[in-house]
């Protein structure tokens, strides 16, 4: 076993820290206050090859491999997990068609991507419907020309306000249907250019083929406030066949093969943010004094240090082995992803929340970034499944 990097593991990591550290960092605590979508770091992140990772050659011209990808994911996030949270969304969306869809599909809703820095969204939860997506009410009829017709309404989808694709999960026939779908709906592109970053009201698409998207106004969150997040509404928005990916029964099946893919990189996120937590709180705890000591002299807080240093290397652990179960298709993959994502949000959450008690009275303050780190750390924990729906999944593949 190997626990080196690859020189072009190494590259992504050197490219990516350079971005972090000259274009991130120095921008990001006054970009969060604003609540401003960062889409000139987006821009520049495409720019840089570090967005749409799960693109494949075919369409990209080079890809680049799941190991390889968490460590990109991991490297964003210690800047700023909305960003990466925006970024890692086209691929949640995306990474289905490059899995399940046929060739044409491929070029015809992943090409967009390569030719400019546009935004997916992944469209699964419903108000009714969250840990329990087979309660999703959403659906798709055919109509009596052959297409098909979509009605139904998704709760807090990335990057809905910015989205120039939605990838939709529904029912098939009718909204109580056994059949779960996957489908793309592309809508006008947004474009840096050509859209507001402080974006206040929601917004409704008319589209050519027929039918309305109607997104909600962004929600105003606890933390990750780089990342925009909406309610999507579809109303009778008409869909091909070539639209529908794969076979129109096997939704199920697919979510499942998405979201074995996307764990592990929710696991980088949070191992990104644990191990920026833990930088921050380091730099300050050796810079305070109190009782004529450095702070990280004081033996108790150094214990604190420890103990958030070992969370970060375990989780990083678990989520290498999750990326590279992922990378060789491993049958137990799923059960390494759930692993790595709760591992990792414990990280987030206890090397955010200590951190903060570290700084004192300071880390309360919303100037220093352990206060936005502490707010950002909970969604981990929460989205692409709750801590108990990883751990229902462990134990099925145990038992
Ligand atoms: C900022 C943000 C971004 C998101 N982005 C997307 C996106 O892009 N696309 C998308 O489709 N969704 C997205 N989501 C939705 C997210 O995946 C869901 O919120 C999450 O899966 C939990 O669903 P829920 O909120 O309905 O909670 P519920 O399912 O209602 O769960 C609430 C709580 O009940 C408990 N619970 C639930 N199930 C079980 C169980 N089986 N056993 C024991 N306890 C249980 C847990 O404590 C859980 O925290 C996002 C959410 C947020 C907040």
């Amino acid at each position: 076993m190997d626990f080196n990097l690859t020189s072009s593991q190494q590259m992504y990591v050197d490219t990516v820290r350079r971005f972090v550290r000259y274009g991130i960092i120095p921008e990001v605590m006054e970009l969060e206050k604003n609540h401003t979508f960062p889409w000139q770091i987006i821009q520049k992140a495409w720019n840089l090859g570090i967005l749409n990772l799960s693109i494949p050659e075919s369409v990209k011209g080079f890809e680049v491999d799941p190991v390889s990808t968490a460590l990109i994911i991991k490297e964003l996030s210690y800047g700023d997990t909305g960003i990466s949270t925006s970024a890692m969304c086209n691929d949640l969306a995306n990474i289905v068609i490059a899995q399940h869809g046929t060739d044409e599909q491929k070029t015809l809703f992943l090409g967009p991507f390569v030719e400019n820095p546009i935004m997916a969204s992944f469209c699964l939860t419903e108000p009714g419907a969250g840990s329990d997506n087979s309660a999703m009410t959403t659906y798709i009829k055919k109509s009596p020309d052959g297409t098909y017709v979509l009605n139904g309404s998704k709760c807090f989808i990335t990057n809905a306000s910015y989205a120039s694709q939605f990838t939709v999960f529904c029912k098939v026939g009718k909204p109580t249907g056994n059949f779960m779908a996957c489908l793309i709906v592309p809508a006008l592109p947004v474009l840096p250019s050509n859209s507001d970053p402080h974006l206040a009201l929601g917004k409704e698409i008319t589209l050519p083929t027929g039918g309305k998207i109607i997104i909600g106004k962004p929600e105003d969150k606890l933390g990750q406030r780089l990342s925009n997040t909406a309610a999507v509404t579809f109303e009778d928005v008409v869909i091909n066949d070539n639209q529908i990916i794969g076979d129109r029964r096997q939704g199920f099946k697919y979510v499942i093969d998405v979201l074995d893919y996307a764990r592990p990189m929710v696991a980088a996120i949070g191992v990104g943010l644990a191990r920026r937590a833990l930088d921050v709180t380091l730099e300050y705890t050796r810079e305070r004094k109190q009782f004529g000591q450095r702070i990280c002299d004081l033996p108790v807080a150094r214990e604190t240090l420890v103990q958030m240093w070992k969370k970060v290397e375990l989780a990083d652990m678990a989520l290498m082995k999750a990326a590279f179960k992922v990378q060789e298709k491993a049958d137990d993959r799923g059960m390494y992803a759930s692993l790595a994502k709760n591992a990792a949000a414990e990280a987030a959450l206890f090397c955010a929340n200590e951190g903060l008690h570290l700084h004192g009275g300071y880390g309360f303050m919303s100037e220093y970034e352990i206060s936005k780190l502490a707010r950002d750390a909970h969604i981990i924990d929460i989205y692409e499944g709750v801590r108990e729906v990883q751990n229902m999944i462990i134990g099925r593949e145990l038992i």
